[in-house]
């Protein structure tokens, strides 16, 4: 247990805003389920959030940075340290660029869909395909979010950051390796912005294709239940979701955590359910998987805590 008093005396001391003690992630994260973290803050701004990394990092207690929390299953047990959401640093502008280039910057809280819809308006293209992806702008970076065939790298051109020593550092897109839904950080380091560049386009088309994108997401997503999106990531040349369903696990239900009906790689909370539930329906999946297709299933989805 990260030491509630020292953190509280640290974290007032060096003027962060928001606290939470032994804050059940079930309230926030988008499954709708998952035990407590020993201490939740919202910095407001970079300066702070680098101030508390060099607290935490000092007194060397475990801490991770947390978006809008839609990739992420916290186990039951929870997570003994200090999770940094990013909720309140969530600005967005707009800056012309060279030549018919645009610059949409927006702080590693703000959620992605406010990005793709500031976009649109202004009659931008280039993130359509982001539109739908519940994330904020940081998760999503992390993750190498992607959708309809373009992933954050298509459009990222600069990414800021707070480093595991509480410094600033700026990288080029250039400067990170991304791969399939993730992006290879420095160690530790926590975004804290980004740059998307963007292209004048037509403001009518950009609508159409972005209504099309949500249609086919309804009908394609179980969105009626809360979710974390895929679960899984899919492996070399399949899809997932169709393994699963092959496996003739579609619908299959672990106390109130179900294998979607509608999408196979997904699994959805019908009420009640448990952390352990998903882990336990995730590893029945996994293990079939391996067994009877000779599949290695690996999750999309991060799962943080401990196990019990
Ligand atoms: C209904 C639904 C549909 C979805 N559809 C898609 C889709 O089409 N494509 C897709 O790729 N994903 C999809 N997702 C998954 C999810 O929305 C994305 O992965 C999203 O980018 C996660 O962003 P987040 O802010 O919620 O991240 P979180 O869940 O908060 O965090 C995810 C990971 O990123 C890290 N992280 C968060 N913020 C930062 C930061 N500022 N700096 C460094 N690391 C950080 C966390 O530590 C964690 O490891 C979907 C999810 C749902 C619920």
């Amino acid at each position: 247990m990260a030491d509630r008093e020292m953190i509280a005396a640290a974290f007032t001391d060096a003027g962060i805003g928001q606290i939470w003690f032994d804050e059940p992630m079930a309230r926030h994260a988008s499954l709708k389920l998952g035990g407590p973290v020993d201490v939740l803050v919202a910095p407001e701004n970079e300066e702070q959030l680098g101030r508390v990394v060099r607290i935490l990092k000092e007194k060397g207690i475990a801490f991770m940075p947390a978006g809008n929390l839609t990739n992420i299953l916290f186990t039951d047990a929870g997570y003994h340290g200090v999770v940094l959401w990013m909720k309140q640093m969530d600005k967005i502008q707009f800056l012309p660029g060279p030549d018919d280039e645009f610059v949409i910057e927006a702080q590693a809280g703000a959620s992605l869909g406010k990005a793709v819809a500031l976009a649109a308006q202004k009659g931008l293209t280039g993130l359509e395909f982001a539109c739908g992806i519940p994330g904020s702008v940081g998760g999503a970076i992390r993750m190498n979010a992607g959708a309809y065939g373009k992933e954050m790298k298509d459009v990222i051109s600069v990414v800021m950051l707070i480093d595991g020593e509480g410094k600033r550092k700026t990288l080029r897109r250039d400067e990170i390796k991304f791969s399939y839904r993730s992006a290879d950080l420095p160690t530790q380091a926590i975004v804290s912005g980004a740059r998307f560049t963007v292209r004048k386009g037509n403001t009518e088309e950009i609508k159409r294709r972005m209504e099309e994108i949500q249609k086919q997401r309804r009908e394609k997503h179980p969105l009626e239940y809360p979710s974390a999106g895929s679960v899984f990531k899919n492996p070399s040349g399949l899809s997932a979701g169709r393994l699963i369903e092959e496996l003739g696990l579609k619908g299959r239900r672990l106390g109130d955590v179900q294998v979607s009906k509608k999408h196979a790689n997904f699994i959805v909370n019908k009420g009640q359910g448990t952390a352990s539930e998903m882990t336990a329906l995730i590893e029945l999946i996994q293990d079939r998987a391996r067994a009877e297709k000779g599949v290695t299933l690996e999750t999309e989805i991060v799962i943080v805590g401990d196990k019990r």
